[in-house]
């Protein structure tokens, strides 16, 4: 049997940012993504942004490593020459909606996002002469990234320190047997001294076949798809633009890609509780990732309250991704799990639940956070 210290289950942005941060402490890493190319779940189904850390509670996970997380990634994507780009962002509100705006600026500001200002609508058309809004939120150190580029980086991190990455490889469980996990990889027999589960949308799916893991340790998990519409032609605005947000995201709001495509959404579709086949086929594959047409009546709606010159017909349907939540509709947005032994008592385990938006941001603070349990 093949002995390793680390199998990190998972080669989205978050698990190959673990995989690069626990092989450069010298850990022996495996990685074991069930696709035939890394990042091909939410990794590379987002919005690319380098969010500041606005939204969250002050002193949650999420703002904590989205802050860290931020400060880290452009110092990574600088030194390694990244496609990335500090666009800035403005969060927009009619009067009626300032006493929400308000509260956002100071949650971010007690968050740690030092450089925002509130300013007049006036202040925000000199900086975007086609918006309509009455007050905003300007954010200078929000940006954007080309994630492929990232994950790349962090998988040739990650292999220039000894890991070692096994494509089209799909956990099927493991069982703690003489002080490590034992689970089996394209037929041979691997055992590990920590076995990493970050599996995205299949996270309570992998953790339900690890043996001894309590039940009760493997939350609930809820699905919000988020669709994308594309604009035709260039867009009047270098900025990103955020209305305040909506229950379960952030508003339609407009993103730019690193190539100048602007995109609006993602909205929020919640979607039923997986079938038993949909979780056996893996949740990657088996969601239904099509945009319709038909849903873009809603874009323009909501795009036009702040961008009254939207043109007619401009949009088409773009992609779209699955949250993967641990809060329901209508209930507060959950924070990140991560679950180490002190959590659930079992040796050599860490489970990652829910990392949905600022997972991308956070990545490298995630990391960072794994390695101070391993
Ligand atoms: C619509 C949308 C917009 C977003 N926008 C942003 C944004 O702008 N900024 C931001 O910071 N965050 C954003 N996020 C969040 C961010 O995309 C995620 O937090 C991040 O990509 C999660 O990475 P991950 O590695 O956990 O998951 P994934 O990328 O899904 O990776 C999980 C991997 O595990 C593999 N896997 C699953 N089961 C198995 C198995 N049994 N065996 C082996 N491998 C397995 C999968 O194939 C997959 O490759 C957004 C999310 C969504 C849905």
């Amino acid at each position: 049997m093949d002995r390793i210290d680390v199998l990190v289950i998972g080669a989205g942005v978050i698990g190959l940012a673990i995989a690069r941060e626990l092989a450069q402490a010298g850990r022996e890493v495996v990685i074991l993504e069930g696709q035939s190319a890394i990042g091909t779940g939410t990794s590379s189904r987002n919005s690319g942004v380098i969010h500041a850390g606005i939204y969250y509670p002050t002193g949650s996970n999420k703002a904590r490593w989205c802050v860290e997380g931020r400060h880290l990634l452009y110092a990574y994507a600088r030194k390694h020459h990244l496609n990335h780009r500090r666009t800035e962002k403005l969060i927009l509100a009619a009067s009626s909606e300032s006493a929400r705006l308000e509260n956002l600026f100071k949650t971010g500001l007690a968050n740690g996002v030092d450089d925002l200002t509130m300013i007049s609508g006036q202040k925000a058309r000199s900086m975007e002469p086609e918006l309509r809004c009455d007050i905003a939120i300007h954010s200078p150190s929000t940006g954007i990234i080309d994630v492929h580029d990232l994950m790349l980086a962090l998988l040739g991190d990650a292999q220039a320190h000894g890991a070692t990455l096994a494509l089209q490889s799909r956990f099927d469980r493991s069982t703690w047997a003489n002080g490590r996990w034992e689970s089996e990889i394209l037929g041979q027999k691997v055992a590990c001294d920590w076995l990493i589960n970050a599996a995205g949308l299949d996270a309570a799916a992998v953790a339900s076949r690890i043996e001894g893991l309590g039940g009760q340790h493997i939350p609930k998990m809820f699905f919000a798809k988020g669709s994308y519409a594309r604009l035709q032609g260039r867009p009047p605005f270098s900025r990103l633009i955020y209305p305040v947000p909506v229950p379960g995201g952030l508003g339609t709001h407009l993103t730019l890609d690193c190539g100048g495509q602007a995109q609006f959404g993602p909205n929020v579709q919640w979607l039923d509780t997986p079938s038993a086949q949909q979780i056996e086929t893996g949740l990657i594959q088996a969601f239904d990732y099509a945009v319709n047409a038909d849903e873009l009546e809603g874009f323009e709606r909501d795009v036009r309250s702040w961008w009254p010159g939207l043109p007619n017909g401009a949009l088409t349907p773009g992609y779209s991704g699955v949250r993967p939540k641990l809060s329901g509709p209508g209930e507060p947005a959950a924070d990140f799990m991560l679950q180490g032994p002190s959590d659930h008592g079992c040796p050599g385990l860490i489970n990652l639940f829910g990392f949905e938006s600022p997972g991308l941001t956070s990545c490298l603070a995630i990391g960072r956070a794994v390695r101070a349990i391993v």
